[in-house]
């Protein structure tokens, strides 16, 4: 091909060919993508040396912080954005609006720039800056708003939602309901699968929406039922009672409670207090309960023993695994997600300052995995 490319170049047949080489080429080699949208999903998996000598298992984590737009939820806004795409529900243009705590609306923000589309993020004020930035910075309009009730009319979901009844043509991403969220994570599974030739024992995740453990769940225990799954839970959220006790708040009663508040987590993107149409396709085994000093901890562990900087919660998740491996014992395979990365949580899960101020500052030393609880 290169050489027969050379050819053509020499003979002056310019940019046409050049265009027809590089996406055959595309074909044949690996290493070129045709753009942004391609450099979504394929993550490495990568092993927590200090993790894995300290648990004696095997702990493997999905680095997501690798996507383009830096998290886990490009592939989930890719394959909404790419559904409605393929049935009409949205022409290239047009508006999409998502109600979100920011990663979601960082990935859409990317996805609608790379696709000419626009959109139209509604997200609680109380959610790290950096992502309101971002979302920003890809041309998307945000709108934030104060942290209320999902029963709430003004809750980032409900204006989104209305937003996109009120505007011709627009599109509701609607990542809690819309099952296009768990069916991009039946690919995670399958990555998850193919990169460990078959030798995961345990899955563990947290969830905001339940798109991520339902869809590698379902991809895993297809291949092999006798995959453990684990959900870990922060605090203020009641899916660990629903995977335990069959129990879930109807939403009135979650509003009644006021279980669900700006104070219960410091983690962003994980713990829910209603069943989402995501979450139903879940196949949980067994769930535990996490805290916000876990987390922090953790992260700080990565950070001096791996030179892993990660959210909060890819730091739960690795609290998670490590709940996962005592319970499971040595030598097994127990696989979980980072997220995202620790740049967009500069204003709060990783500055100094504020931890202090929530009595969360980082104690722990070295090695040694006491902090989990
Ligand atoms: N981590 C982060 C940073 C997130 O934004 C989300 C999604 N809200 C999750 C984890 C949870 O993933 P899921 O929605 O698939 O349950």
């Amino acid at each position: 091909w290169t050489a027969a490319f050379a050819l053509a170049l020499a003979a002056g047949a310019g940019a046409t060919l050049c265009y027809l080489y590089l996406t055959t080429a595309k074909r044949v080699n690996d290493e070129l993508r045709s753009g942004v949208l391609d450099l979504i999903g394929n993550t490495p998996l990568v092993r927590i040396a200090s993790l894995s000598e300290e648990t004696g298992c095997e702990i493997l984590a999905k680095a997501e912080m690798l996507n383009p737009g830096g998290s886990v939820k490009d592939r989930v806004a890719l394959q909404i954005v790419t559904e409605a795409l393929r049935d009409g529900r949205l022409r290239p243009g047009a508006l999409i609006t998502e109600g979100t705590a920011g990663s979601t609306g960082v990935s859409l923000a990317m996805v609608a720039a790379a696709l000419g589309c626009c959109c139209t993020i509604t997200m609680p004020d109380d959610a790290a800056v950096e992502k309101a930035n971002m979302i920003h910075a890809y041309g998307a309009t945000v709108e934030r708003v104060r942290p209320v009730s999902i029963v709430h009319p003004d809750h980032p979901v409900n204006v989104a939602r209305r937003k996109a009844t009120e505007t011709p043509g627009a599109l509701f991403a609607d990542q809690f309901e819309n099952e296009a969220n768990y069916r991009a994570h039946l690919k995670t599974g399958e990555e998850i699968w193919r990169q460990t030739r078959g030798l995961v024992h345990a899955f563990v995740s947290g969830a905001g929406t339940g798109g991520t453990i339902a869809g590698v769940s379902r991809n895993l225990k297809a291949r092999n039922p006798r995959v453990r799954v684990f959900l870990i839970d922060p605090p203020g959220s009641s899916l660990f009672n629903k995977v335990k006790r069959g129990v879930m708040y109807t939403l009135e009663e979650a509003e009644g409670k006021r279980l669900r508040n700006p104070f219960d987590t410091i983690t962003e993107g994980i713990g829910i207090n209603r069943l989402t149409a995501n979450f139903g396709k879940a196949l949980v085994d067994d769930a535990f309960r996490g805290t916000d000093r876990e987390a922090v901890e953790m992260a700080h562990y990565l950070l001096r023993n791996e030179g892993l900087w990660v959210g909060s919660s890819a730091a739960m998740n690795c609290v998670g695994a490590v709940k996962a491996a005592r319970v499971l014992g040595p030598g097994h395979v127990v696989v979980t997600l980072l997220c995202d990365g620790g740049h967009r949580h500069l204003s709060k899960f990783h500055n100094p300052e504020y931890l202090e101020q929530m009595g969360l500052a980082p104690r722990s030393q070295g090695r040694g995995l006491a902090f989990v609880e």
